[in-house]
């Protein structure tokens, strides 16, 4: 990496809707209005379907799922990555005709956050309980206690994902183009893969490749889909600074802040947010498609 790309948090990080206030200042947000193609994709392109934020709620999807090259899930598949949710949505995968299938996690998969199973278990056992999982917000998300502790203590989550490719920092290339893939999130309200807003979230999104073309997050990054209803802005500012001043993907898939689903470009990035839920946790958003040009030669 050159040192003049190098990111150092902003001096706003913990205030985004404040650095947006600066920040929005010097760059255009340009609203794409996406449909979903009604042609096959063309032999020289590869299609993508995006969803997001499913929430163990597929089964009430009123429509079908587009078909398409490389099917992307930006987390937040289960209510609380309980052991029967990761079947149930690994066993909906399957009968998806996609060729490649690539999901991350979100905040509402604990299961699959091993820091966040020690700090449950450990603040359990010194009886603290845990504050944020008070009886009222455990039933706002339709999580029992008994569900919440289930999910946290089930091993080996990743294993029950057959018909997926997980991605966790990490990444992959399909046909010459390069994915990278993360579930961390700016903190709220104490769930899975929640960090500080800052250096600790810099330091994933350090670890993502400068050369990735296509980007798939839980969290928005700063200005794009990040709107919450309360007219505050939810997105990561160093993840914005990531993506515009380092990695420069082509395309940035997350979900994670269900009332900004939709598509935006800074002129440059494509950024998809592929909610599927609403504010209401109902699936009444459609997946995003897109068609990438095949690179030269393959
Ligand atoms: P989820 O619980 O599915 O991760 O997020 C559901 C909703 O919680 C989002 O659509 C958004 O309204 C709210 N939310 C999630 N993360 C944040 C955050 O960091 N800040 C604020 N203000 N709201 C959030
Ligand atoms: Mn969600
Ligand atoms: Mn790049
Ligand atoms: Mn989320």
């Amino acid at each position: 990496m050159d040192n003049k790309n190098l990111i150092s948090v902003h001096p706003l990080t913990n205030d985004p809707t404040a650095a947006w206030k600066v920040i929005s200042k010097q760059q255009k947000v340009i609203k794409l209005n996406v449909k979903i193609p009604s042609k096959p994709v063309e032999s020289d392109k590869l299609r993508f379907v995006c969803m997001s934020d499913t929430h163990s709620l597929i089964r009430n999807l009123t429509y079908s799922i587009p078909e398409g090259d490389i099917f992307v899930h930006a987390g937040d598949f289960t209510k609380c990555g309980q052991k029967d949710e990761v079947i149930q949505f690994n066993e909906w995968l399957g009968t998806l005709p996609h060729k490649h299938k690539i999901v991350i996690a979100g905040n509402h998969e604990l299961s699959f956050d091993k820091k966040f199973k020690q700090e449950f278990n450990s603040a359990i056992s010194k009886r603290e309980g845990r504050q944020s999982h008070s009886e009222d917000e455990v039933k706002n998300y339709g999580n029992t206690k008994d569900d919440i502790v289930e999910a946290v203590n089930t091993e080996h989550i990743r294993k029950y994902l057959t018909n997926c490719i997980y991605l966790e920092d990490s990444g992959l290339e399909l046909y010459g183009i390069k994915l990278y893939g993360s579930p961390w999130q700016p903190e709220f309200g104490n769930w899975a893969f929640n960090l500080r807003r800052g250096e600790e979230c810099l330091s994933k999104w350090n670890a993502i490749p400068g050369d990735t073309d296509i980007l798939i997050t839980h969290t928005p990054p700063l200005g794009h889909g990040d709107l919450v209803c309360s007219g505050i802005r939810a997105g990561c500012v160093d993840l914005l600074s990531t993506v515009q001043q380092r990695v420069q993907p082509k395309y940035h898939i997350f979900g994670h802040i269900h009332e900004g689903y939709g598509v935006t470009s800074d002129g440059k990035i494509i950024f998809i947010n592929a909610s599927t839920c609403d504010i209401n946790y109902i699936p009444n958003n459609l997946p995003v498609v897109f068609d990438v040009p095949l690179k030269d030669g393959i």
